[in-house]
């Protein structure tokens, strides 16, 4: 029978046991183990058949068992304890409460397009969601005021199966957003909120708000599936990364302009402080800005209405940009018609719209005019921007650098924030054990302990932790089997697929090209060799997402499950299909080594390397990403870079021989070495002291408190203060300043060094000597406190480029005639060798933070 209508029943609960409904509704529940604990003892079987969703187990729950539940006090009691705790988790002083000034940010918006919080709210498709996932999670741990906005996608991301000859094949299911962990911001009369954004055509789009709850941290998703909305506009938010043109253009202007009015309903309906700082993760939600720049822009509520440039002065003060790609195909561009067409809609009244082209506009050497760039967006609309890791920082800056003409690599405004992952969703509560030093207030520096721990204890977990795995992996790769057509009988061979006492290497990611899913098919010959070594044997888990339209990934994921399927190594190789934070959580434990072999330096970060790690898995990666910073010769292993290479053939035969080589003559003598020669204790004590040394070096570093520290104190604060000194007395100084830079931006082409004079040093300098510089500098219309006249120096190379710079400010100055003035001041010779130094001109002012940020330069 097919139902003709379909609701959701809430289930009522006694009086007695009426929190259970708090905690599987606050997600706090998927870190706090304990209370996932307590859901999973309510009723076993049904736990599993909901895929351990607390939500979901307690709609499924019988009203006898309900009433079990409730007359069962012990348990009650367990409810009530749990509560309680969670009581104090909200609301007790943290670490935010207690380090901050009492002047730090009340509140601060994470804009994100995607969030990987819990398999059961499935708003994700890798790395970056996990990450924004563990940013609300961490921030909420530690008492940071944050809100998060996103969009609700109705079909979340695709299921990944395969077909019987080895093909990727993608399912949407529906979300029914009822069933899920969300309640509806509702107006007081009970009317569920909304935002609403004029589109082309005089049609519209709605959409109303979901309210998930992170811990502390209120996550709004907006969600365009309501009836008031045309088919067209319901179908915006249907999937995360579905569709291209205009259908991503309405996802992304959701994201930020809708999102922004979202955050103002939510404060206006809860008495939530506005947010004082706006964080863009990633360029999709870059239309924000927009949207505050046209609040200022408005003439509302008696404000005196700012100008375009002072409006943008203002805005770009408080708000961070972080990049998460070196990748230009991962970035979002539009044609700037279609920009155009959308906003001369009306969705930013008093806007002009040359100005909003003007933004993303590519109009360096190697940009494309016709198109609108979301990153490029993004960085013009914040004063602080940073990549995510050491070396992406240096990356982002190169590759961006067309933005700030004139000034050198190391000079261009990015920074960087390396990622981190949240320990208690990550770590196995079997590793989380024996952090054992409890006299330490953090899990992170519980580990400082570590050595003390017996190594044939360690070894035992670790076989465990591997054991758990191989039995996840027997289980999903039947299931996957019948999907793919196999019959029971056919089956028997996937109950000895892996081995829990073989070398376990895992490699589980997206599937983008860079990420080289397939290096390890480089020569099939070797690698199973590897596989089946009589004594050392290797066995590898490979699981990952290809993007749907993305035909190259399909077909490496297509050429790994073909040989994986060879009978001959099937039980040492297995692909386990619809990677997700489910699958992750085993197997991040369970591998002894975590294997990433990206194309350097495209891989931003990376995090699961880090969630190897936490759980004592040794890293074998090429030098990318965070590895490329925190690889310090005994936590694992690097795989040698060959990208002098020409040919990415070539590049690619020598990096996977290096692979081969490193897993032969290192790894694997490492992980069985002793054993085979000592035959003694069977407890392979070098590698168990690799893992300790990981656990407790790496483990503070690549915990996400650490980065949350970073952004708080490194972008957050400093934000907020730019943004309220801005904002003072009627947003003074956000008029002041853009008119400034009007002016300087007007004047600049009058701006030169005419010429440069140095008293004689001595015909042979030396070290200590000083060098009495003066430079005779034309400023037009500008004045001396307009500028920094200053003088760059160090060691020349045979092309007179100038390496390992110093600065040193001109500070004195006098007028010579007319718009011409003499900048004098003196540097110290402290060095040997070829010496040269050459002096530059730029602006100067207290609104800017960094001296590229206008992109002016005058140099001699
Ligand atoms: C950590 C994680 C990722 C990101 O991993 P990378 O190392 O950045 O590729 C993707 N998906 C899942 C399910 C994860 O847990």
């Amino acid at each position: 029978m097919k139902a003709i209508r379909r609701f959701t029943v809430r289930t009522v609960l006694p009086e007695s046991i009426r929190p259970l409904s708090r905690l599987a509704n606050n997600l706090r529940w998927s870190w706090n183990k304990p209370t996932e604990q307590l859901f999973a003892e309510l009723n076993p079987q049904a736990w599993d058949s909901v895929n351990h969703d607390p939500v979901k187990l307690l709609g499924s729950l019988t009203r006898e068992e309900i009433q079990q539940i409730a007359e069962d006090t012990e348990l009650v009691e367990r409810i009530q304890a749990l509560d309680a705790q969670l009581d104090t988790y909200l609301t007790e002083p943290q670490w935010y409460q207690q380090t901050q000034r009492a002047d730090a940010p009340k509140s601060i918006a994470y804009f994100s397009a995607e969030y990987g919080i819990t398999s059961v709210l499935p708003q994700y498709s890798g790395g970056l969601g996990i990450l924004a996932g563990d940013h609300l999670k961490t921030a909420s741990d530690m008492g940071v005021p944050i809100v998060g906005v996103g969009l609700l996608y109705q079909h979340g991301y695709f299921k990944q199966s395969l077909s019987r000859d080895a093909w990727q094949l993608e399912d949407y299911p529906v979300l029914d957003p009822d069933g899920l962990p969300l309640s509806l911001l509702r107006e007081e009369d009970g009317a569920p909120a909304r935002v609403e954004l004029p589109l082309p055509d005089g049609r519209r789009l709605l959409a109303q708000i979901w309210r998930a709850d992170v811990g502390r941290v209120p996550l709004l998703l907006l969600d365009s599936n309501i009836a008031d909305n045309d088919d067209h506009a319901r179908n915006i938010t249907d999937r995360l990364y579905g569709g291209g043109g205009d259908h991503r253009l309405q996802q992304e202007l959701l994201l930020g302009m809708g999102g922004v009015r979202a955050l103002r309903t939510f404060s206006r309906l809860t008495g939530a402080p506005e947010p004082e700082v706006f964080h863009c993760n990633e360029g999709h939600a870059g239309f924000l800005g927009i949207e505050r720049i046209s609040e200022l822009m408005s003439a509302e509520e008696g404000r005196k209405p700012l100008s375009w440039e002072e409006a943008l002065t203002a805005v770009r003060a408080a708000t961070v940009f972080t990049t998460h790609t070196p990748v230009p195909a991962g970035i979002d561009r539009f044609e700037k018609d279609q920009i155009y067409r959308f906003f001369s809609a009306g969705l930013a009244p008093g806007v002009p719209a040359e100005k909003i082209l003007a933004l993303g506009d590519e109009n360096y050497p190697g940009g494309d005019s016709s198109k609108f760039n979301m990153a490029v967006m993004g960085l013009r609309l914040a004063q602080r921007a940073n990549g995510v890791a050491r070396l992406h920082g240096k990356v982002s800056r190169e590759m961006f650098a067309g933005l700030w003409p004139g000034f050198e690599f190391d000079e261009v405004p990015i920074g960087s924030v390396t990622n981190g992952v949240h320990v208690p969703s990550w770590i196995d509560p079997r590793i989380e054990a024996l952090a054992v030093d409890r006299s330490q207030p953090s899990l992170e520096s519980r580990w400082r302990a570590i050595n003390s721990i017996d190594d044939a204890r360690l070894w035992r977990i670790r076989r465990e932790l591997r054991d758990t795995l191989v039995q996840d992996v027997r289980a999903r790769l039947r299931t996957s089997w019948k999907k793919r057509g196999a019959a029971d009988a056919e089956l028997a061979w996937t109950d000895s697929v892996l081995d829990p006492n073989v070398l376990t290497i895992g490699f589980a990611r997206r599937v983008p090209t860079y990420k080289r899913l397939t290096l390890m098919l480089r020569d099939p010959q070797r690698l199973k060799r590897l596989l089946l070594d009589p004594q050392r044997p290797v066995q590898l888990v490979v699981a990952g997402k290809s993007h749907p339209a993305d035909e190259m990934g399909k077909q490496m994921v297509r050429d790994l499950v073909k040989f994986t399927d060879d009978p001959e190594v099937r039980h040492r190789i297995v692909f386990l299909p619809n990677y997700d934070i489910a699958m992750a959580r085993t197997l991040f434990p369970g591998c002894d080594v975590w294997l990433n072999n990206p194309l350097r330096p495209l891989e931003a970060c990376g995090t699961s390397g880090m969630k190897a790690a936490i759980n004592g898995g040794l890293n074998l990666s090429v030098l990318d990403g965070w590895w490329d910073e925190m690889y310090d010769g005994q936590n694992g292993w690097a795989i040698p870079t060959a990208d002098n290479r020409a040919t990415a053939e070539e590049r690619d035969n020598i990096e996977a021989a290096a692979l081969y080589e490193l897993i032969e003559d290192h790894v694997a003598p490492r992980f069985y070495g002793e054993k085979i020669a000592n035959g003694g204790d069977q407890v392979p004590h070098q590698w168990l002291a690799m893992v300790k040394h990981t656990l407790s070096t790496l483990g503070p570093k690549v915990s996400a408190k650490r980065m949350i520290e970073d952004y708080v104190t490194g972008l957050y604060v400093p934000a907020a203060l730019a943004g309220r000194t801005v904002a003072e007395e009627e947003h003074a100084q956000a008029r002041e300043a853009s008119r400034w830079a009007a002016r300087v931006h007007e004047s600049w082409g009058a701006v030169h060094v005419e010429h440069v004079e140095a008293a004689d040093v001595a015909e042979v300098p030396q070290i200590g000597d000083t060098l009495q510089v003066t430079a005779y500098v034309h400023l037009g219309n500008l004045r001396p406190e307009d500028v920094t006249v200053e003088i760059g120096y160090g060691r020349v190379s045979e092309s007179d480029h100038i390496h390992e710079r110093q600065f040193s400010e001109l500070d004195e100055h006098r007028g010579t005639e007319a718009g011409k003035w003499a900048f004098a001041g003196s540097i110290t010779i402290d060095r040997s060798g070829p010496f040269g130094y050459t002096v530059r001109v730029l602006p100067h002012h207290e609104s800017l933070t960094n001296r590229a940020e206008l992109g002016l330069v005058a140099s001699a």
